[in-house]
């Protein structure tokens, strides 16, 4: 096969983001935990606010973030059948699409079409501006 030697710098970011990403996927328990940490912080600002049930949770996470949505639903499902508190609980994910920030040109661009070069002026000085987050956005309770 010929390939006309041209390499997009650009290539690269996306590339390794993708391994970072196939690596995760071969363990779930990193999902897990963090739907445990989430649960066991809840359940504290329940037992603190006389709560007894939780009907939704929205969480906010970011499209480069290493927890991968579908992992983490079916991670909820689980863990939410053995505590009370959660047994109605839906989760709701919304995704913070993420972005990085170039100092050569002042730009912002999408990191995951673009990775770390920037695709306005080719410059690798950039740094993700959002699209990292994981976050607890709002719950309902009944
Ligand atoms: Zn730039």
């Amino acid at each position: 096969m010929q390939f006309s030697g041209r390499k997009e710098p650009e290539d690269w970011p996306e590339s390794e983001l993708e391994k970072k990403r196939k690596d995760r996927r071969e363990s779930r328990m990193h999902e897990l935990g963090v739907v445990f940490h989430i649960m066991d912080s809840l359940e504290k600002v329940a037992v603190e606010n006389e709560v007894t049930g939780i009907s939704r949770v929205v969480l906010e996470l970011g499209e480069v973030s290493t927890v991968i949505e579908s992992y983490l639903h079916n991670c909820w499902q689980w863990a939410a059948k053995k505590r009370e508190l959660f047994s109605e609980a839906e989760l709701v994910v919304e995704t913070i699409p993420a972005r990085t920030y170039c100092e050569g040109c002042g730009q912002t661009y999408a990191t995951v079409e673009h990775g770390k070069i920037c695709p306005c002026c080719h410059s690798p000085d950039t740094w993700l501006l959002q699209g990292n987050e994981f976050n607890i956005k709002e719950i309902e309770v009944y």
